[in-house]
């Protein structure tokens, strides 16, 4: 390490640890799951060290800066880059932000925990690695792969964008269409990690995922000069970027960074809506549900693995969850673009909440912004919403 580079956490130490039984997993054994009990597993032995926002400054404009809030070091030769997407004012709502996380290096906020996979899938020298994903997901985990030169599978639904598809075989990516549901593909995957050898780069099970994806979060914090907005709405399928963003607000509050967690209002697609049900009735875990047709096709997850993670997270910032309907995904889909900003359907989900009016925004104390809300997936490799 040079002298001069920002201090950078070493894997020594750290270990995967089940959420509902504690049993530790070493991260070269590549579990994904407890081998005890079958819960999730959450890393355990790293200590964040988020710098003040006044040491920032003149750090490169990528998530890197944050380094030793990071699980991994920088890794120089599979970077693209990625972070510090700007914020920029939403149309006709005063007080709201929009995050443009579709100008990411893949085109979706997906590239913040795939390139920590990628790291810690050098670091492990692993022979090869697997992914399962309705789309973003596994095109950021085949790009970050393709960049670490390791060989890389990705399991994706039938039903899949033809976009998103062509996008993983150019990166080089093995691809397997699996008839069926999201969670037909989610078993294949699972099967598939079973090998021998094998990381399940899973943006679902891997906490490294997590870890990435709550830049999200600190670069609000920094954008704001050291502020969260009164909310926080994100997107909620299987609850990588909710949870990554709970785990950044749970860190700079411990740090004292911030003075209090502001509210997480996650929203659900109407038609596969397990999370906002279960949030509803009060219960510490999703049903099991059938999933339902909805043209938000990045959240229509029927059985969210880390579903008691995530109502417990929103509960704990008194926060919500919701459900918009696909006719109000539409309408917001195409407002956004009229203003200039081209997601993709799901991408206009929190957008539609916001229109809805679903989502209490105020009073906000200070001058702090009502609300930050993510354009977390690109329009231009997915279908237009009317099909
Ligand atoms: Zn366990």
């Amino acid at each position: 390490m040079k002298a001069t580079a920002p201090p950078s956490p070493d894997l020594a130490g750290m270990a995967l640890a089940c959420a509902a039984c504690g049993r530790p997993h070493a991260l070269e054994d590549l579990a994904w799951r407890c081998a005890a009990c079958g819960g999730v597993l959450d890393l355990a032995g790293f200590t964040p060290v988020i710098p003040p926002v006044s040491a920032l400054a003149g750090r490169p404009p990528t998530l890197w800066r944050y380094a030793g809030a990071l699980p991994a070091a920088e890794p120089a030769d599979i970077t693209l880059g990625e972070g510090m997407t700007p914020l920029v004012a939403a149309p006709d709502l005063p007080g709201v932000l929009l995050k443009m996380d579709y100008m990411m290096p893949t085109g979706s906020f997906k590239d913040r925990g795939a390139v920590l996979l990628a790291a810690l899938a050098r670091r492990l020298a692993v022979p090869r690695m697997i992914a399962d994903s309705s789309g973003n997901a596994g095109t950021a985990i085949a790009a970050y792969a393709a960049r670490a030169r390791i060989p890389c599978a990705v399991y994706v639904p039938g039903a899949t964008s033809a976009g998103k598809v062509a996008q993983l075989r150019a990166y080089g990516a093995t691809v397997h269409q699996v008839p069926g549901s999201r969670e037909d593909t989610a078993a294949a995957a699972r099967q598939a990690a079973g090998q021998p050898g094998t990381f399940y780069a899973s943006h679902v099970y891997h906490p490294f995922f997590l870890h990435g994806t709550k830049t999200y979060v600190l670069e609000i914090w920094e954008q704001l000069g050291g502020r969260l907005p009164a909310v926080l709405v994100l997107p909620a399928g299987n609850g990588t970027l909710v949870l990554g963003a709970y785990l950044a607000c749970r860190e700079l509050l411990a740090q004292g960074l911030i003075g209090q967690v502001p509210r997480i209002a996650a929203v659900q697609a109407a038609g596969c809506a397990p999370l906002a049900s279960a949030f509803g009735c009060g219960l510490a875990a999703p049903d099991e549900i059938d999933a339902g047709e909805t043209i938000a096709e990045g959240i229509a997850i029927a059985r969210p693995a880390r579903g008691a993670q995530i109502l417990a997270a929103v509960r704990d910032t008194g926060g919500t969850i919701v459900a918009v309907g696909d006719d109000q995904v539409r309408a917001a889909h195409a407002e956004l673009a009229h203003a200039g900003l081209y997601v993709e359907p799901t991408a206009a989900a929190c957008w539609a909440a916001l229109r809805a009016g679903l989502i209490d925004t105020g009073p906000v104390p200070g001058d702090r912004p009502a609300a930050v809300a993510p354009l977390c997936g690109s329009g231009l490799k997915s279908k237009p919403p009317t099909t």
